[in-house]
Protein backbone atom coordinates (compact mmCIF):
# COMPACT_ATOMS: atom_id res chain seq x y z
CA UNK A 1 0.00 0.00 0.00
CA UNK A 2 2.88 2.44 0.90
CA UNK A 3 3.37 2.64 -3.04
CA UNK A 4 -0.34 3.96 -3.55
CA UNK A 5 -1.24 1.39 -5.93
CA UNK A 6 -4.39 2.78 -6.97
CA UNK A 7 -5.10 5.24 -9.83
CA UNK A 8 -8.21 7.17 -10.32
CA UNK A 9 -8.91 7.19 -14.24
CA UNK A 10 -12.07 8.16 -16.45
CA UNK A 11 -13.63 5.12 -18.21
CA UNK A 12 -16.57 5.21 -20.49
CA UNK A 13 -19.53 4.05 -18.87
CA UNK A 14 -20.45 0.42 -19.73
CA UNK A 15 -22.82 -1.13 -21.75
CA UNK A 16 -25.05 -3.61 -20.66
CA UNK A 17 -24.55 -6.76 -22.76
CA UNK A 18 -26.88 -9.69 -22.88
CA UNK A 19 -27.91 -10.54 -19.07
CA UNK A 20 -26.71 -7.76 -17.86
CA UNK A 21 -27.31 -5.22 -15.87
CA UNK A 22 -25.37 -1.71 -15.87
CA UNK A 23 -25.48 -0.53 -11.94
CA UNK A 24 -24.83 2.78 -10.72
CA UNK A 25 -22.67 2.25 -7.50
CA UNK A 26 -23.71 4.30 -3.93
CA UNK A 27 -21.42 2.33 -2.07
CA UNK A 28 -18.99 0.25 -2.35
CA UNK A 29 -17.18 -1.94 0.84
CA UNK A 30 -13.14 -2.25 1.19
CA UNK A 31 -13.28 -5.89 1.49
CA UNK A 32 -9.29 -7.67 2.55
CA UNK A 33 -9.37 -9.50 -0.57
CA UNK A 34 -8.98 -5.88 -2.38
CA UNK A 35 -5.81 -5.60 0.12
CA UNK A 36 -4.48 -9.19 -0.94
CA UNK A 37 -5.18 -8.39 -4.58
CA UNK A 38 -3.82 -4.45 -5.14
CA UNK A 39 -0.31 -5.78 -2.94
CA UNK A 40 -0.39 -8.96 -5.46
CA UNK A 41 -0.59 -11.33 -2.71
CA UNK A 42 -3.40 -12.73 -5.25
CA UNK A 43 -1.76 -12.57 -8.87
CA UNK A 44 -3.87 -10.23 -11.11
CA UNK A 45 -5.77 -11.79 -13.84
CA UNK A 46 -6.13 -8.48 -15.39
CA UNK A 47 -3.77 -5.48 -15.13
CA UNK A 48 -5.48 -1.90 -14.40
CA UNK A 49 -8.63 -3.77 -12.78
CA UNK A 50 -11.13 -1.94 -10.76
CA UNK A 51 -11.28 -3.50 -7.36
CA UNK A 52 -14.61 -3.84 -5.30
CA UNK A 53 -16.85 -6.42 -4.61
CA UNK A 54 -19.40 -5.58 -2.16
CA UNK A 55 -21.21 -3.09 -4.18
CA UNK A 56 -24.75 -1.57 -3.41
CA UNK A 57 -25.67 0.38 -6.72
CA UNK A 58 -28.46 0.94 -8.70
CA UNK A 59 -29.84 -0.49 -11.98
CA UNK A 60 -29.93 2.34 -14.16
CA UNK A 61 -29.83 0.04 -17.73
CA UNK A 62 -31.27 -3.88 -18.54
CA UNK A 63 -29.20 -5.68 -21.49
CA UNK A 64 -31.29 -8.23 -23.41
CA UNK A 65 -32.84 -11.00 -21.80
CA UNK A 66 -31.99 -9.40 -18.09
CA UNK A 67 -35.76 -10.13 -16.38
CA UNK A 68 -35.03 -10.48 -12.46
CA UNK A 69 -34.63 -6.47 -12.08
CA UNK A 70 -35.97 -3.34 -13.28
CA UNK A 71 -34.63 -0.34 -13.69
CA UNK A 72 -34.49 1.78 -10.17
CA UNK A 73 -34.51 -1.14 -8.73
CA UNK A 74 -31.71 -1.60 -5.65
CA UNK A 75 -29.21 -4.52 -6.16
CA UNK A 76 -26.16 -5.96 -4.70
CA UNK A 77 -22.88 -7.43 -6.60
CA UNK A 78 -20.55 -9.60 -4.36
CA UNK A 79 -17.49 -11.33 -5.34
CA UNK A 80 -19.03 -14.44 -7.37
CA UNK A 81 -19.64 -12.89 -10.41
CA UNK A 82 -20.46 -15.79 -12.69
CA UNK A 83 -19.70 -19.73 -13.20
CA UNK A 84 -20.31 -21.63 -16.08
CA UNK A 85 -23.71 -23.81 -14.64
CA UNK A 86 -22.80 -27.39 -15.97
CA UNK A 87 -19.34 -28.42 -14.61
CA UNK A 88 -20.04 -31.28 -11.91
CA UNK A 89 -19.38 -28.65 -8.92
CA UNK A 90 -22.22 -26.15 -10.33
CA UNK A 91 -24.47 -29.24 -11.39
CA UNK A 92 -24.31 -30.56 -7.53
CA UNK A 93 -25.32 -27.13 -5.70
CA UNK A 94 -21.00 -26.22 -5.01
CA UNK A 95 -21.06 -23.09 -7.39
CA UNK A 96 -18.74 -21.81 -5.07
CA UNK A 97 -16.34 -24.39 -6.43
CA UNK A 98 -16.37 -23.96 -10.21
CA UNK A 99 -13.35 -23.94 -12.24
CA UNK A 100 -14.35 -21.79 -14.87
CA UNK A 101 -16.20 -18.82 -12.19
CA UNK A 102 -15.61 -15.54 -12.40
CA UNK A 103 -15.12 -12.69 -9.80
CA UNK A 104 -16.18 -9.24 -9.13
CA UNK A 105 -12.81 -7.13 -8.96
CA UNK A 106 -10.61 -9.98 -10.18
CA UNK A 107 -11.97 -11.00 -13.43
CA UNK A 108 -14.05 -8.54 -14.25
CA UNK A 109 -14.43 -4.77 -12.92
CA UNK A 110 -15.90 -3.96 -9.60
CA UNK A 111 -17.24 -1.21 -6.95
CA UNK A 112 -14.08 1.11 -7.07
CA UNK A 113 -16.25 3.28 -9.48
CA UNK A 114 -19.43 5.10 -10.71
CA UNK A 115 -20.67 2.69 -12.36
CA UNK A 116 -20.14 -1.54 -13.33
CA UNK A 117 -22.24 -4.10 -15.13
CA UNK A 118 -23.39 -6.94 -13.06
CA UNK A 119 -24.84 -9.97 -14.45
CA UNK A 120 -28.48 -10.27 -13.88
CA UNK A 121 -28.10 -14.03 -12.44
CA UNK A 122 -25.35 -12.96 -9.98
CA UNK A 123 -26.79 -9.98 -8.43
CA UNK A 124 -28.43 -9.99 -5.05
CA UNK A 125 -31.85 -8.25 -3.91
CA UNK A 126 -31.06 -6.18 -0.82
CA UNK A 127 -32.73 -6.57 2.38
CA UNK A 128 -34.56 -3.98 4.11
CA UNK A 129 -33.74 -2.33 7.80
CA UNK A 130 -30.53 -1.49 6.47
CA UNK A 131 -28.52 1.53 4.63
CA UNK A 132 -26.57 1.75 1.72
CA UNK A 133 -23.51 2.01 4.18
CA UNK A 134 -24.32 -1.06 5.85
CA UNK A 135 -25.66 -3.43 3.55
CA UNK A 136 -22.32 -3.00 1.71
CA UNK A 137 -19.82 -5.35 4.24
CA UNK A 138 -23.00 -7.62 4.45
CA UNK A 139 -21.97 -8.51 0.84
CA UNK A 140 -18.62 -10.25 1.07
CA UNK A 141 -17.77 -9.82 4.83
CA UNK A 142 -21.28 -10.78 5.68
CA UNK A 143 -21.88 -13.85 3.23
CA UNK A 144 -17.90 -15.42 3.79
CA UNK A 145 -18.34 -14.91 7.22
CA UNK A 146 -21.81 -17.08 7.27
CA UNK A 147 -20.14 -19.49 5.14
CA UNK A 148 -17.20 -20.06 7.19
CA UNK A 149 -19.56 -20.01 10.37
CA UNK A 150 -21.41 -22.92 8.76
CA UNK A 151 -17.98 -25.01 7.57
CA UNK A 152 -17.11 -24.33 11.35
CA UNK A 153 -20.19 -26.11 12.35
CA UNK A 154 -20.82 -25.07 15.34
CA UNK A 155 -22.85 -27.88 17.89
CA UNK A 156 -26.10 -26.33 19.52
CA UNK A 157 -24.91 -24.61 22.30
CA UNK A 158 -20.91 -24.82 21.93
CA UNK A 159 -18.46 -23.18 22.07
CA UNK A 160 -16.83 -21.09 18.89
CA UNK A 161 -13.02 -19.32 19.46
CA UNK A 162 -12.99 -16.17 16.32
CA UNK A 163 -9.55 -15.38 15.60
CA UNK A 164 -9.69 -11.66 14.16
CA UNK A 165 -12.43 -9.26 14.25
CA UNK A 166 -13.20 -7.35 11.50
CA UNK A 167 -15.64 -6.72 9.20
CA UNK A 168 -16.50 -10.15 8.79
CA UNK A 169 -15.88 -11.84 12.19
CA UNK A 170 -18.26 -9.17 13.74
CA UNK A 171 -21.04 -10.24 11.16
CA UNK A 172 -20.39 -14.03 11.90
CA UNK A 173 -20.04 -13.43 15.44
CA UNK A 174 -24.04 -12.02 16.01
CA UNK A 175 -24.88 -14.94 13.80
CA UNK A 176 -23.57 -17.18 16.19
CA UNK A 177 -24.40 -15.47 19.81
CA UNK A 178 -27.60 -15.06 18.18
CA UNK A 179 -28.10 -19.07 17.53
CA UNK A 180 -27.00 -19.52 21.52
CA UNK A 181 -23.48 -20.25 20.66
CA UNK A 182 -20.69 -18.90 23.18
CA UNK A 183 -18.18 -17.02 21.30
CA UNK A 184 -14.63 -16.22 22.21
CA UNK A 185 -12.66 -13.90 20.47
CA UNK A 186 -9.00 -13.66 19.87
CA UNK A 187 -7.76 -10.21 18.63
CA UNK A 188 -4.89 -7.83 18.56
CA UNK A 189 -6.28 -4.69 17.94
CA UNK A 190 -7.53 -3.57 21.55
CA UNK A 191 -10.52 -1.58 19.24
CA UNK A 192 -11.55 -4.62 18.12
CA UNK A 193 -11.54 -6.65 21.38
CA UNK A 194 -13.65 -3.49 22.73
CA UNK A 195 -16.34 -4.02 19.61
CA UNK A 196 -16.56 -8.19 20.47
CA UNK A 197 -16.77 -7.21 23.98
CA UNK A 198 -19.77 -5.37 23.50
CA UNK A 199 -21.26 -7.78 21.25
CA UNK A 200 -21.61 -10.03 23.58
CA UNK A 201 -18.26 -12.14 23.55
CA UNK A 202 -17.71 -14.40 26.67
CA UNK A 203 -14.58 -13.89 26.20
CA UNK A 204 -11.83 -11.58 24.72
CA UNK A 205 -7.76 -12.29 24.72
CA UNK A 206 -4.60 -11.78 22.48
CA UNK A 207 -4.31 -13.74 19.21
CA UNK A 208 -2.09 -16.01 20.78
CA UNK A 209 -3.09 -16.35 24.42
CA UNK A 210 -4.36 -19.45 25.44
CA UNK A 211 -8.54 -19.89 25.01
CA UNK A 212 -10.22 -20.30 28.22
CA UNK A 213 -12.15 -23.64 27.18
CA UNK A 214 -11.64 -25.93 24.89
CA UNK A 215 -13.50 -24.76 21.29
CA UNK A 216 -16.23 -26.76 19.93
CA UNK A 217 -15.30 -24.89 16.62
CA UNK A 218 -13.53 -22.01 15.65
CA UNK A 219 -12.75 -19.31 12.90
CA UNK A 220 -9.74 -17.94 11.60
CA UNK A 221 -10.24 -14.51 10.00
CA UNK A 222 -7.09 -12.97 10.42
CA UNK A 223 -5.12 -14.22 7.39
CA UNK A 224 -2.06 -15.81 9.44
CA UNK A 225 -0.95 -19.01 9.25
CA UNK A 226 0.70 -18.85 12.34
CA UNK A 227 -2.49 -18.99 13.94
CA UNK A 228 -3.47 -22.32 13.06
CA UNK A 229 -0.94 -24.11 15.40
CA UNK A 230 -2.57 -22.27 18.14
CA UNK A 231 -6.58 -22.66 17.25
CA UNK A 232 -6.53 -26.71 16.45
CA UNK A 233 -4.59 -27.24 20.11
CA UNK A 234 -7.49 -24.95 21.04
CA UNK A 235 -10.05 -27.86 19.76
CA UNK A 236 -12.00 -30.04 21.91
CA UNK A 237 -12.56 -33.87 20.38
CA UNK A 238 -14.18 -33.56 17.10
CA UNK A 239 -14.09 -29.73 16.73
CA UNK A 240 -13.53 -28.11 13.65
CA UNK A 241 -11.23 -25.05 12.39
CA UNK A 242 -12.40 -23.24 9.53
CA UNK A 243 -10.00 -21.09 7.97
CA UNK A 244 -12.27 -18.37 6.36
CA UNK A 245 -9.65 -16.20 4.24
CA UNK A 246 -8.77 -16.52 0.34
CA UNK A 247 -5.13 -16.11 1.44
CA UNK A 248 -3.18 -16.88 4.19
CA UNK A 249 0.26 -17.25 5.18
CA UNK A 250 1.93 -20.12 5.08
CA UNK A 251 1.05 -22.50 7.96
CA UNK A 252 3.94 -24.10 10.36
CA UNK A 253 4.22 -27.61 10.41
CA UNK A 254 2.01 -29.24 12.47
CA UNK A 255 2.17 -32.17 15.38
CA UNK A 256 -0.16 -35.10 14.64
CA UNK A 257 -1.09 -35.52 18.06
CA UNK A 258 -1.39 -31.75 19.39
CA UNK A 259 -3.04 -30.52 16.27
CA UNK A 260 -4.98 -32.99 14.66
CA UNK A 261 -5.49 -36.24 16.39
CA UNK A 262 -9.31 -36.82 18.27
CA UNK A 263 -10.57 -36.39 14.85
CA UNK A 264 -10.13 -32.37 14.82
CA UNK A 265 -10.50 -31.42 11.51
CA UNK A 266 -9.19 -28.38 9.41
CA UNK A 267 -10.83 -26.51 6.60
CA UNK A 268 -11.18 -23.96 4.11
CA UNK A 269 -13.51 -21.82 2.45
CA UNK A 270 -13.64 -20.53 -0.90
CA UNK A 271 -15.93 -18.10 -1.89
CA UNK A 272 -19.93 -18.56 -1.63
CA UNK A 273 -22.56 -19.83 -3.46
CA UNK A 274 -25.77 -17.68 -4.34
CA UNK A 275 -27.69 -19.86 -1.58
CA UNK A 276 -25.73 -19.33 1.13
CA UNK A 277 -25.38 -15.57 0.00
CA UNK A 278 -29.57 -15.70 0.07
CA UNK A 279 -29.62 -17.42 3.17
CA UNK A 280 -27.26 -14.69 5.19
CA UNK A 281 -29.05 -11.54 4.00
CA UNK A 282 -32.63 -13.29 5.03
CA UNK A 283 -31.00 -13.80 8.55
CA UNK A 284 -29.42 -10.48 8.35
CA UNK A 285 -32.43 -8.60 8.38
CA UNK A 286 -34.45 -11.60 10.29
CA UNK A 287 -32.16 -10.80 13.31
CA UNK A 288 -31.27 -7.36 12.56
CA UNK A 289 -27.72 -7.77 12.48
CA UNK A 290 -25.80 -4.25 13.68
CA UNK A 291 -23.38 -3.42 10.99
CA UNK A 292 -20.04 -1.34 12.11
CA UNK A 293 -18.82 0.83 9.29
CA UNK A 294 -16.44 3.71 8.94
CA UNK A 295 -17.12 5.68 5.73
CA UNK A 296 -14.48 7.06 2.81
CA UNK A 297 -14.81 9.40 0.05
CA UNK A 298 -14.68 7.33 -3.45
CA UNK A 299 -11.17 8.97 -4.00
CA UNK A 300 -9.76 8.16 -0.59
CA UNK A 301 -9.59 4.14 -1.61
CA UNK A 302 -6.15 3.84 -0.84
CA UNK A 303 -6.50 5.21 2.47
CA UNK A 304 -8.93 3.00 2.98
CA UNK A 305 -6.90 -0.31 2.39
CA UNK A 306 -4.10 1.58 4.09
CA UNK A 307 -6.04 1.73 7.45
CA UNK A 308 -7.41 -1.89 7.11
CA UNK A 309 -4.29 -3.67 6.89
CA UNK A 310 -3.05 -0.93 9.98
CA UNK A 311 -6.11 -1.76 11.54
CA UNK A 312 -7.14 1.67 12.16
CA UNK A 313 -10.58 1.24 11.89
CA UNK A 314 -13.33 -0.72 13.44
CA UNK A 315 -15.70 -2.91 11.20
CA UNK A 316 -15.81 -2.47 7.71
CA UNK A 317 -14.88 0.33 5.57
CA UNK A 318 -16.96 1.49 2.98
CA UNK A 319 -16.85 3.90 0.47
CA UNK A 320 -19.30 6.49 -0.95
CA UNK A 321 -19.90 7.46 -4.42
ZN1 LIG B 1 -19.28 -24.76 -12.81
ZN1 LIG C 1 -14.48 -9.90 -0.03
Amino acid sequence: MSSGPLELTERPVPEPGPGQLLVKVIACGVCRTDLHLVEGDLPPRHLRMTPGHEVVGQVVATGPGATRFREGDRVGAAWLAGTDGTCRFCRRGDENLCPDSVYTGWDIHGGYAEYLTVADAFAHPLPGGFTDTELAPLLCAGIIGYRALRRAEVPPGGTLGIWGFGGSAHLAAQIALAEGAEVHVFTRSPADRELARSLGAASVQNSFDPSPVPLDSAILFAPVGNIVPPALAALDRGGTLAIAGIYLTDIPPLNYEQHLFQERNLRSVTSNTRGDAQEFLTLAQRLRIKVTTTPYRFDQADQALADLEADRFNGAAVLHM
